[in-house]
């Protein structure tokens, strides 16, 4: 963690002592091939070699105030609507044997939603109605590979016809899809929504596991845990375990190209029109634009924290009491110390939560999910069991906030700021 201080040039010689630390345990993984190839001293992060992996380094902070705050400011109403009109729908879905003419209305008008199901007339299931067994299996004593998570998410949409549709968001650079699954047991077209992405950074596989795990966890729980159930019954979760395949698939921070796309989007101090150099980066625009998550989960693995926005400034946002409640209650549920707002961690620019936050007020967190960016295959079950209990919390806090529940905090009295800042700071530096 010290190696950010220092010189790009350094920080490639440490980080690839960390790298290694990191992949060794991988080499129990029977998927791993492509990554065990690549287990010849050749970096995966080599800033030295790639000037512009941290794009616009220079870009100076519109500090004028005219955007640097979320546009959508009704969160709270909205949210309120959705979630009585969400009941309702279940209300009158029960008392009808589970079929009324609005969830069935509400599931005909679903543009993405699944397809029909013969063996269940294709009517939308609400979370009470669930059936665990029909589960796909998931385990996690080995690292999955590319082919493997699309298997596990097509299997979920098809075990789960009426509640889960495996969908593409688009290719990486390289050609790789980049697959999600929706899981929508709302009985609505169009409710609010949950994003929960891993593997941003493609060495970081812990990452990638902790959004598979998300399935299975939700489901399964939702039969033995009221609060996981009602999560489930009102917001859609959508699953992307892999925004960097490229990247997964080189055992590289960045993707193709040698960009991290994590510095890669827009925030109030840089316009869209120069960020999103990656492919990546605007594919993962085009989905939140497109949906305007609620809240959002982005996994890293090379540390354990709770971060949330802002990256790129001191300055807290005007939601800053309750992520740092949730921050707080996030980080009891993972068994963590360290929860605070991402500045303080170190600055940085172009990360997705910020990103999120300022377009579409989605409350976005950063979890770093296990101190070494790929733990052993031993500790992994432990590291995705808790991420998992961490993204339950975040959201339940979210809602939490939605419906006046969550008593916030101040700020300042959650940070917990654990290095010295200096200025200025390459905050393109972080390795996790
Ligand atoms: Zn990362």
């Amino acid at each position: 963690m010290i190696v950010r201080y220092y010189l790009p040039v350094l920080a490639v010689l440490l980080a690839g002592c960390g790298q290694g630390a990191g992949r060794a345990p991988r080499q129990d993984s029977a998927v791993d091939l492509g990554r065990l190839a690549r287990a010849d001293g050749q970096s995966g992060i080599d800033a030295g070699a790639r000037p512009d992996s941290a794009p616009d380094r220079s870009s100076t902070i519109d500090m004028d105030g005219s955007s640097d705050q979320p546009a959508d400011r009704s969160i709270g109403p909205d949210l309120a609507a959705d979630t009585k009109a969400a009941a309702d729908l279940a209300a009158d879905a029960s008392a009808d044997g589970g079929v009324t003419d609005a969830a069935s209305a509400a599931m005909d008008a679903m543009v993405d939603g699944p397809e029909a199901d013969a063996s269940d007339d294709g009517v939308c299931a609400l979370a009470d109605n669930i059936s665990v067994a029909k589960l796909p299996a998931i385990g996690f004593s080995t690292y999955h590979n590319q082919q493997q998570i699309e298997d596990y998410l097509q299997a979920v949409a098809s075990a789960f016809p009426t509640i889960a549709t495996y969908k593409v968001n688009g290719q990486s650079a390289q050609g790789r899809d980049i697959p999600y699954l929706i899981i929508n047991a709302t009985c609505q077209a169009s409710p609010p929504a949950i994003f929960t992405n891993g593997t941003h950074h493609g060495d970081e596989p812990a990452s990638t596991e902790a959004a598979l795990g998300i399935p299975d966890y939700l489901l399964r729980r939702s039969t033995t845990d009221a609060s996981v159930r009602s999560l489930l019954g009102t917001y859609a979760f959508y699953v992307l375990p892999l925004v960097n395949p490229d990247g997964f698939a080189l055992d590289t921070r960045e993707n193709a190209a040698g960009l991290d796309i994590n510095r890669d989007y827009s925030y109030p101090g840089r316009s869209d029109a120069d960020s999103f150099k990656t492919v990546e980066a605007q594919l993962v625009k085009s989905l939140q634009e497109s949906v305007g998550f609620r809240a959002a989960v982005a996994y890293h693995s090379g540390a354990q924290e709770v971060l949330w926005p802002w990256c790129y400034t001191a300055d807290a946002t005007v939601d800053g009491g309750f992520f740092a409640a949730a921050g707080q209650q996030t980080a009891q549920a993972m068994s963590f110390a360290i929860y605070q707002q991402s500045y303080d961690d170190y600055p940085t620019q172009g990360e997705y939560i910020d990103f999120a936050y300022w377009k579409n007020h989605t409350l976005a967190a950063t979890f770093e999910v296990s101190t070494v960016k790929a733990p052993s295959v031993a500790l992994l079950a432990g590291v995705v069991d808790g991420a998992s209990k961490g993204t339950v919390a975040w959201v339940q806090a979210a809602n939490d906030h939605a419906n006046g529940r969550l008593h916030a905090l101040s700020a300042p009295a959650a940070a917990r700021r654990r290095f010295p800042l200096t200025a200025p700071f390459d905050g393109t530096n972080r390795l996790e």
